[in-house]
């Protein structure tokens, strides 16, 4: 039978997203807290097929072949390893798209790790070379854990693994935001004069799963711009603390939000007020990545 190999890989949030400046190349460079997610996840499956280099995905309208940010990274791997490409990818799209959840990024991940641990011809700074053309977020999914990012993405500092797992949920209104659109509606004379974060104090809190404390230091530069352009995520935003949330918090360049309940409890009666009053949201009960 011809071989198959598969990656199940997790979507991520930003607990933190700070603009720290802007590069004369016009990227940001950041300071982001990143935490993967076992829940959504995408699964990725790589076949052996004819000459080229295939994608396709459960989800109608996705960009196919070179045109999905998986195909890319294969055609990368493809020129950097020197191995003649006869890949077809099967994605399963679980993680919303254009959703501020890292999708594109984590399939792209995928593909490179399922070449790389098939063919096992780069080295580990040559493959986040690869993923760091193909996006910023795109080398803390190579090893997807909860990580301090620098510079525009690649700087990963790992955080320790024993952390408590945070009583998360995840409300995705069902439309997509362009990232390119959340980073140009962040006006660069902002850089610098937004509040701060308190790196410190949050991991404080998370070590002593004290989400009170944990949910007052989330913090997105990009949450400005997102909260003025759609009302609807002021609304969910405030009607998530009226319903008992520590805190809330716009993932990355959004739509998705996610808030820290107090515990399981709390969470569930949040889904249900939330299922009841609003149509157009799609709900995840967010679980830590842990299978790295
Ligand atoms: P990020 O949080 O990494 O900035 P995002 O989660 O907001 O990104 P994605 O879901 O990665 O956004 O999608 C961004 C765009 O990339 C979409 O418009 C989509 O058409 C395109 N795209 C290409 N390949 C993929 C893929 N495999 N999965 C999702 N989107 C893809």
């Amino acid at each position: 039978m011809a071989e198959v190999r598969s990656l199940t890989v997790p979507s991520k949030i930003n607990l933190i997203l700070k603009i720290t400046g802007k590069r004369p190349d016009h990227y940001h460079q950041l300071q982001t807290l990143f935490l993967p997610l076992a829940v959504p996840a995408d699964r990725v499956e790589l076949h052996w097929s004819g000459p080229g280099i295939r994608v396709c995905s459960s989800r109608p309208g996705l960009p196919e072949d070179l045109d999905n940010l998986g195909g890319r990274a294969a055609q990368l791997y493809a020129a950097a390893a020197g191995v003649a490409p006869e890949w077809m990818f099967r994605i399963e799209k679980n993680i919303p798209v254009a959703a501020g959840l890292g999708g594109g990024s984590a399939d792209a991940a995928a593909v490179l790790r399922l070449l790389n641990e098939h063919y096992r011809i780069l080295p580990a700074a040559a493959l986040t070379a690869l993923a760091l053309q193909l996006g910023a977020d795109v080398p803390f999914f190579l090893t997807p854990r909860p990580a301090w990012a620098g510079g525009i993405g690649e700087e990963l500092t790992w955080l320790p693994a024993e952390l408590p797992a945070v009583p998360l949920l995840l409300i995705n209104p069902c439309f997509p935001v362009s990232s390119a659109w959340a980073y140009r509606h962040f006006e660069p004379e902002r850089i610098g004069k937004l509040p701060g974060f308190h790196a410190d104090l949050l991991l404080e809190a998370w070590r002593a799963a004290d989400w009170e404390a944990f949910g007052k230091l989330l913090h997105n530069d990009l949450g400005l711009a997102l909260y003025e352009k759609f009302p609807l995520l002021e609304m969910l935003r405030r009607r998530l603390f009226q319903l008992g949330a520590c805190g809330v918090q716009i993932s990355g360049s959004g739509p998705t939000m996610f808030a820290v309940c107090r515990d399981a409890g709390s969470r569930e009666v949040l889904v249900e007020a939330l299922q009841q009053e609003f149509s157009d949201l799609r709900c995840f009960t967010a679980e830590p990545y842990r299978h790295f």
